[in-house]
This record gives structure tokens, C-alpha cells and sequence, in this order.
């Protein structure tokens, strides 16, 4: 969704409260596809502050999929967003003034691409299902948070791995 502005960027100590809507149905960056799967409408105010600046302010809440970091199940990870832009309305036309902000072109503001920007900085190091989630056997697959599978306790135990590497030295000779 796009909000116009040239209204509130033409005239000083102007204020404007508009309802957004986030469009966003998946995040897609670099990281891979995450699918939004709640969102709402919001308030953005706009402000017209002194010294050619545009404040705009708002609050929402994103929950987006993101898969567990150890066992590929999904987990749903809600992003409590906080705006709070400046823009410089400083030099030539609004348009060259605004054009580092990628959100923005012209005097329209582009609410998922503020929306997107916002999660990006916010995206969590790691996602996990649980602080203890056991993750998936390397060999066979399996998520260990629902099944134990065979592989996994020679894999887990140090000693039984170090009686391997002993018996493979045996083979190798
Ligand atoms: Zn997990
Ligand atoms: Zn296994």
C-alpha cells in the first residue's frame, strides 16, 4: 500500500494519521522465502516538524514463519515493530531529498517496503522451535523432538565415537 504525503511534506508543523495496510505476503531476502502469516492494520502519523524534517511514527505487529534452526519446523515469530523515521525534506525538490529512503519515491511512501526494511534490521540471529530443541539425525533424518532413532545414540555419545575413530585407525592400517 501506498500513502501519499505531499499534503503534510507542503505545509509546516502539519500533522497526518493515516491507517496502513501491509500488503507483504512473504519476506524474501537473501535468507529464502518466509511466509507473513499475520499482520494488521496500523496507524502511521506523519509530522511535519520544523527545519524541513518528516517524522513518522508508528507501531504494528508482523508474525512471520520461519523455520527452526535445528529441526525445519516452522515457528512463528512475531516482530514487534516500532517506527520512527526522520526524513530530511532539506535541498532542491522533495524528491531529490527523499530518494535515500527506499520507501519512499516522490512524496508517496510505500508501507511495505518501510514494513520490510523494519524487519530486516529485526531479523533474529537464530530462530528456534525451544531452547532445547534436539534437531534432526544427521543420518537418517529423523526430528528427534518426536522420535529417537537408532543412529542417534552412537552419535551423541562421545565415548561410543571414540571407540569408532579407534576401530577405523584398526582399518585404515
Ligand atoms: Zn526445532
Ligand atoms: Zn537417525
Amino acid at each position: 500500500m501506498r500513502v501519499e504525503l505531499a499534503d503534510v511534506i507542503s505545509s509546516e508543523n502539519k500533522e497526518m494519521s493515516k491507517q496502513a495496510e501491509i500488503e507483504l505476503l512473504s519476506f524474501d531476502s537473501k535468507l529464502g522465502q518466509f511466509p507473513v502469516v499475520k499482520k494488521e492494520p496500523f496507524v502511521l502519523t506523519f509530522t511535519n516538524e520544523e527545519n524541513r524534517r518528516l517524522s513518522i511514527q508508528g507501531e504494528t505487529e508482523v508474525t512471520i514463519a520461519i523455520p527452526c534452526g535445528r529441526c525445519l519446523e516452522e515457528v512463528e515469530q512475531v516482530f514487534r515493530l516500532t517506527i520512527e523515521k526522520e526524513i530530511s525534506l532539506e535541498g532542491g525538490s522533495e524528491e531529490t531529498a527523499m530518494d535515500g529512503f527506499s520507501f519512499m519515491a516522490g512524496t508517496s511512501l510505500d508501507v511495505d517496503q518501510l514494513i520490510f526494511g523494519e524487519i530486516l534490521v529485526s531479523w533474529p540471529m537464530k530462530v528456534l522451535c525451544r531452547e532445547d530443541c534436539k534437531g534432526i539425525c544427521k543420518r537418517c533424518g529423523a526430528n528427534l523432538n518426536l522420535t529417537e532413532c537408532q543412529c542417534q545414540k552412537t552419535e551423541l555419545d562421545p565415548r561410543m565415537a571414540a571407540i569408532q575413530d579407534i576401530f577405523n585407525k584398526f582399518k585404515e592400517v
